[in-house]
This record gives structure tokens, C-alpha cells and sequence, in this order.
């Protein structure tokens, strides 16, 4: 098409791009109105000054202020060629509120090829400067980022469209492995199913929810992380994406569980202490009374510690408490709950056993006790023997308290006895010792 029948006045005028004309001496003959607006000043103000003797200051990429032979302007009147692209800030003295153009600049030139104007050209690139880099923060984020479409739920499960470095860094797999797969591939065996029953539920009602899970890595390595998961609408205002944002807390959790064993463990034995097993025993005593499961309490006691403290010393003496423990676990299954509850004096509850079989297991471990007396490092051997008081689950008698006090009391008969026996509870007990106590 030919151009000259376009008025180049009307098209410069509406042009949103800075048009400035200078005369060779650099001193401004035109500005179009998109130029006085991104340079905030009146066309009385623009013409006939040059872009240095005004109040606006100019700056380079760097923030630094433009010398003078670095001005566009400058640059094209000295080399009489154009030059592109150039980042330029305008700012007013105080420096706070700066506009970014990307400048443009050629020469024209006369009949007689001398220089006749300079036209600069110049863009408002300020919001681009100014736009907060969201993309890059997510990709170099600490936390994992995973987003995925929002249908479907069920069936295959949602896909994943992105994923961050951290998620790579964390799980092993790179997002092109798992583009297009659902991030249930995380999941494993030990993922609770009442969690992934939770996040399932929110996403089906678009909600957001945040839940800790157990996830896998690429090696099966299990990895915990504390998980917010949001939905994302689109310009229709239908969700359209789910992004999670997920924290890796598997040593956050090992810290946990070593402050728990802490608090519930005997350090000398590793047994559970007091707090454990009464915690542990009221779980099992529940179950057991609501399935109507034997549960045997068994209370053992050391005979004579006292003396083998003064025999062998108190190490000598926490040998033999190390030893037993050991010799406990092995005479008993996953099932049973050992504890040391003070001293020298030791608690099982054996779920789903009825008193015989424990009974016959304590004369057992009784025989075994005298047959392997303790080792200790200056090669003198300890022996000794225990006494045993059970107890049992029964409609009377069903709470930790009660079985505690029974066995107890069939443990004092025990050692009132003679030691080195087992005493199994009975309601005649109670009359004898209570008296015998009196
Ligand atoms: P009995 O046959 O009547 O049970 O006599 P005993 O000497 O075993 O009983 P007693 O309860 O009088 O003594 C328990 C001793 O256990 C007293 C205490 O010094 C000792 N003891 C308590 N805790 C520890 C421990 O952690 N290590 C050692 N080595 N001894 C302990
Ligand atoms: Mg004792
Ligand atoms: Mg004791």
C-alpha cells in the first residue's frame, strides 16, 4: 500500500508510542502527546529545551544517572547512526517515582546530508519493569509446588501440569516423569487412607484443605510433608487447577517421635516407662474389653535387688536390669506390652492370653532366669530370681487402676511367701493382705 497517503501528523499524534523530534543541537521541536504524557510534562515545558536542562533526570539499567554523551540523542547526533533498544528511567529529582522506556533513536538528514533532526521513539515499559518475577518464585521456592488440572477427581485422578525444582530436589522425579500423572503415584502403603479420604473429599467440593501425609519418593523412600492444597478459577470463575504447596517435615517428625520416646521411654532398659504403659495398656484394655478378649496383667519383681547393688555395684545392677528387659522380650510377643515401672520392678500385659498360658510362659522365663545367671564385665556371674503377681481382665474388675492393685497385691503374697514364685489373683487375696497390710 502506499504509505504517503497516510497523515503521518494524525499518526504520530495517536501513536501510544513517545515520539520526540530534536534539532541537531538536541534540543526538542516536537513531542507528540503520548511523549509529554510518559515524560509528565506540557509541550510548553518540552519544546525548545534539550532532555538536560529540564527537571526530569535520566538513568541507565543500572539505576545509575545517564552522563550526557550516553543520551540517545547524544549518542546518534555523534555517530549519525541509529541505535535501538536501549533501557532508559526517567525519574523526577526525588527518584522514587521512575518511568522505564525502551528508547529508540535514528538521524535524518538534509539535502545536503547534513544532519537535519533526531527522532526518538520511545515506549512505557514500567508496568514489565515493575511486574513481581510470581513464575521464578515459584520455580526457585523452597517449598514444593505442584499444580495439577482439577478434574477429573476420581477415576485416574487429577494430572499434573507443573511441578517446581523443589520437587525434584525432594521427591527424585523430574516433571516431565510425572506431566499427566496423578499425584496419588506418591502415595504408598503407610499413606493413611483416612487422610487421602479427607483431601479427596475437599477436592471434590473445590475446597481447599491441608492435611500432613506420608508420600514416597522415586526410590520408595517414605517422605512426610505438610501439604495446603487450593483450588485456582480461571477467568469463568470455574476451578480450573489445583496448586499444592508442601513442606517436606520428615525430620521434623523423626524429631517428634524421638521427644515422644522421651517422654514415654525408660532410657536404662528402653522399655516403656510409667507414662507408656499406661497409655499403651489403656488402648489395649479397651480393645480387649470391647472384643471380649482375655487380657493378663502380669507385675514382676526382682528378689533381693537390693543385695546385688551391694554386691556388684550399681552397674552391676543396671546389667541385670538391661538383661531382664532383653530376657522379657524374648519370652514375650509383638503383642505385649512391657514396661519398667520403677526400680527393679517390672509390668506385661499380654493381650488375648488367659491366665494359664501366661502362668505357664512366667515358669518359664522363672527356669530360664536360673539357668543364664547375668555375665557382668569382670566375669563374676549374678544370679537371681523374680516374683510375679497377675492379675485379669474381668467384669469386676476391668480398669488399668484395678488390675494394677490386684497384681500387686498377688505380687506382696508372693513375696510374702517366700519369693520366687507366681501368685495369681484372687478375690480371697484381698481379705488376707489387707488384714496381713493392717
Ligand atoms: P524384695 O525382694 O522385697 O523386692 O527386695 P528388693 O531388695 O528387691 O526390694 P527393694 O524395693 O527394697 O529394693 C529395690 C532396690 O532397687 C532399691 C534401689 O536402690 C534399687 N534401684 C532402684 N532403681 C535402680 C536402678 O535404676 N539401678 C540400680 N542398680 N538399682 C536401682
Ligand atoms: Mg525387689
Ligand atoms: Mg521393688
Amino acid at each position: 500500500m502506499d504509505l504517503s497517503r497516510l497523515n503521518a501528523e494524525k499518526l504520530i499524534k495517536n501513536l501510544h508510542a513517545g515520539v520526540v523530534v530534536h534539532a541537531p543541537d538536541s534540543s526538542i521541536v516536537y513531542a507528540n502527546p503520548a511523549a509529554l504524557s510518559i515524560l509528565r510534562i506540557t509541550q510548553k515545558q518540552a519544546l525548545g529545551h534539550d532532555v538536560f536542562d529540564s527537571q526530569w533526570n535520566l538513568i541507565d539499567e543500572l539505576r545509575k544517572p545517564l552522563s550526557v554523551d550516553k543520551h540517545p540523542v547524544n549518542l546518534v547526533i555523534k555517530s549519525k547512526k541509529p541505535i535501538s533498544n536501549i533501557e532508559l528511567g526517567i525519574c523526577d529529582g526525588s527518584c522514587e517515582e521512575i518511568t522505564w522506556v525502551l528508547c529508540n533513536a535514528y538521524p535524518e538528514f538534509d539535502e545536503n546530508n547534513n544532519l537535519a533532526e533526531v527522532v526518538t521513539t520511545f515506549i512505557d515499559i514500567t508496568h514489565q519493569k515493575q511486574t513481581i518475577p510470581f513464575k521464578e518464585i515459584v520455580e526457585l521456592a523452597n517449598d514444593v509446588i505442584l499444580v495439577t488440572e482439577a478434574d477429573p477427581i476420581i477415576e485416574n485422578g487429577p494430572k499434573i501440569v507443573y511441578a517446581n525444582q523443589s520437587f525434584t530436589k525432594v521427591t527424585g522425579y523430574h516433571l516431565d516423569e510425572v506431566r499427566g500423572k496423578t499425584p496419588r503415584i506418591l502415595q504408598g502403603p503407610q499413606t493413611q487412607q483416612t487422610t487421602r479420604d479427607k483431601i479427596r473429599h475437599a477436592l471434590e467440593n473445590k475446597q481447599q484443605v491441608s492435611e500432613q501425609i506420608l508420600n514416597y519418593k522415586k526410590s520408595g523412600e517414605p517422605y512426610w510433608i505438610d501439604m495446603n492444597i487450593f483450588p485456582l478459577k480461571n477467568a469463568l470463575g470455574e476451578v480450573a487447577y489445583y496448586a499444592a504447596i508442601e513442606r517436606d517435615i520428615t525430620k521434623m517428625k523423626q524429631y517428634q517421635a524421638q521427644l515422644k520416646d522421651l517422654t514415654i521411654k525408660d532410657p536404662l532398659t528402653n522399655l516403656l516407662n510409667r507414662r507408656g504403659f499406661i497409655e499403651s495398656s489403656t488402648l489395649a484394655l479397651d480393645t480387649c474389653f470391647k472384643n471380649e478378649q482375655h487380657l493378663t496383667l502380669t507385675m514382676i519383681d526382682i528378689d533381693h535387688f537390693k543385695r546385688i547393688n551391694d554386691e556388684f555395684g550399681h552397674e552391676g545392677g543396671d546389667l541385670v536390669l538391661q538383661s531382664i528387659a532383653e530376657t522379657f522380650k524374648s519370652f514375650c510377643d509383638n503383642n505385649d506390652i512391657i514396661a519398667r515401672l520403677g526400680g527393679e520392678e517390672f509390668c506385661i500385659v499380654s493381650q488375648d492370653k488367659c491366665v494359664s498360658t501366661v502362668v505357664k510362659t512366667l515358669a518359664k522365663l522363672q527356669d530360664f532366669l536360673k539357668d543364664n545367671p547375668v555375665e557382668l564385665p569382670c566375669g563374676e556371674y549374678v544370679s537371681y530370681t523374680v516374683s510375679n503377681g497377675v492379675s485379669s481382665l474381668t467384669s469386676e474388675s476391668c480398669t488399668l487402676q484395678g488390675l494394677l492393685k490386684n497384681a500387686d497385691k498377688a505380687l506382696y503374697r508372693a513375696k510374702k511367701i517366700g519369693r520366687d514364685q507366681t501368685v495369681v489373683f484372687n478375690e480371697s487375696l484381698y481379705g488376707t493382705d489387707l488384714k496381713t497390710a493392717d
